[in-house]
């Protein structure tokens, strides 16, 4: 089996160093099996587009040293990579699921499901589709039809009965079918969710191990049921720990984490940021912070990934910061720091 990881970004703005960091993770676990790293643009909701989006992304993997196999700019057998282009793709599997009865549509407005929201708050119920449409009789859906509201396709999601997900680092958790709800899988713009997407990417491209961000993990079982409903083996889930700052907050602008090309900007080295990335969630043996590349490529594992939150430390990548340039040859040295005397020097 050839190990297949994928980076699968929402270009919504810069890189931030949690989501870089699992990129690292995907590169790591490829390169060290002598796999395929597998970039894919996951530009599905068009609302949060931000310009320039792509090109940070990638330019951020360069300079880090994260090559990809197969992308949108190389291109590859499993193509194309970004979701927008793959719309009719995800129409099919749309229509799979809805000839095997896994889906139906959905009429209802936004203004109904405000209303259905509103009273389940009321009733202090956490909100969730009613289940309007899942049985609509032939006649009440011929009139919906005939109303020319273009309908969302939504999952039909088991009422009973439970969901097993595995994950590579928490092993199998469990979930009631009753908790989940009916959730949208193709928008009426025929724009597909994450949830339809990203599992149809995943299968058609042969990936064999999904390391994802945590927040992940309450759509497993959504995701398990989409495979099941396809008749499709899962891949191998590792749900990579949140990054905290140090004050165990969300981590953000304030604890000193900014987007990864502001690194190089301030004069971070990319081999720095690499070590002190693999350090946030992962774990040589509890001990060593100092790791070139091949270290980490020859002893990166899933199993000595850490499930618990990783606390993002400023101070901590300053030194590590410092180390390497220290380390480096005088030549490298002079090149690393000619551009700042450059720009200095205007
Ligand atoms: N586009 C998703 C995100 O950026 C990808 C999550 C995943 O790796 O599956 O959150
Ligand atoms: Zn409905």
């Amino acid at each position: 089996m050839t190990v297949r990881t994928r980076y699968a970004p929402s270009p919504t703005g810069d890189p931030h160093l949690g989501n870089i960091r699992t990129a690292l993770f995907d590169w790591l676990l490829a390169r060290r099996f002598g796999g395929r790293f597998i970039l894919r643009i996951e530009d599905t909701d068009q609302a949060r587009y931000a310009e320039g989006g792509v090109e940070n992304l990638m330019a951020a993997l360069r300079w880090l040293g994260l090559d990809w196999d197969e992308g949108p700019d190389i291109g590859g057998p499993f193509g194309p990579y970004v979701q927008s282009q793959r719309l009719e793709i995800y129409r099919e599997h749309a229509d799979i699921l809805l000839a095997g009865d896994h889906a139906y549509e959905c009429y209802c407005s936004p203004d109904r499901l405000d209303e259905v929201r509103k009273a389940q708050q009321a009733r202090k119920e956490p909100p969730r589709y009613d289940n309007h449409c899942r049985d609509l009789t032939p006649e009440r859906r011929a009139e919906a039809e005939a109303s020319g509201v273009t309908p969302v396709v939504r999952f039909k999601t088991p009422l009973e009965g439970e969901t097993r997900t595995a994950d590579a680092l928490r092993g199998e958790v469990v979930f009631q079918n009753a908790t989940l709800d009916d959730f949208v899988i193709l928008k009426s713009d025929g724009y597909p969710t994450y949830h339809l997407a990203a599992m149809v990417d995943d299968h058609l491209m042969k990936i064999t191990h999904v390391l994802r961000d945590e927040s992940w993990l309450p759509s497993a079982p959504k995701h398990f049921l989409i495979y099941q409903a396809f008749g499709w083996e899962p891949p191998v889930f590792a749900h990579v720990s949140r990054v905290l700052g140090s004050d165990k907050a969300k981590l953000s602008k304030r604890h000193g984490a900014h987007s990864v090309l502001e690194y190089r900007e301030q004069g971070y080295l990319a081999d720095a940021l690499v070590n002190f990335l693999a350090l946030l969630g992962w774990s040589l043996d509890d001990k060593t912070d100092i790791m070139s590349r091949q270290t980490l490529l020859e002893n990166f594992s899933v199993e000595r990934l850490i499930p618990n939150p990783a606390v993002f430390n400023a101070e901590k990548l300053l030194w590590l910061n410092g180390t390497y340039i220290r380390d480096l040859p005088d030549e490298d040295l002079a090149d690393a720091v000619l551009p700042f005397l450059e720009r200095h020097l205007g």
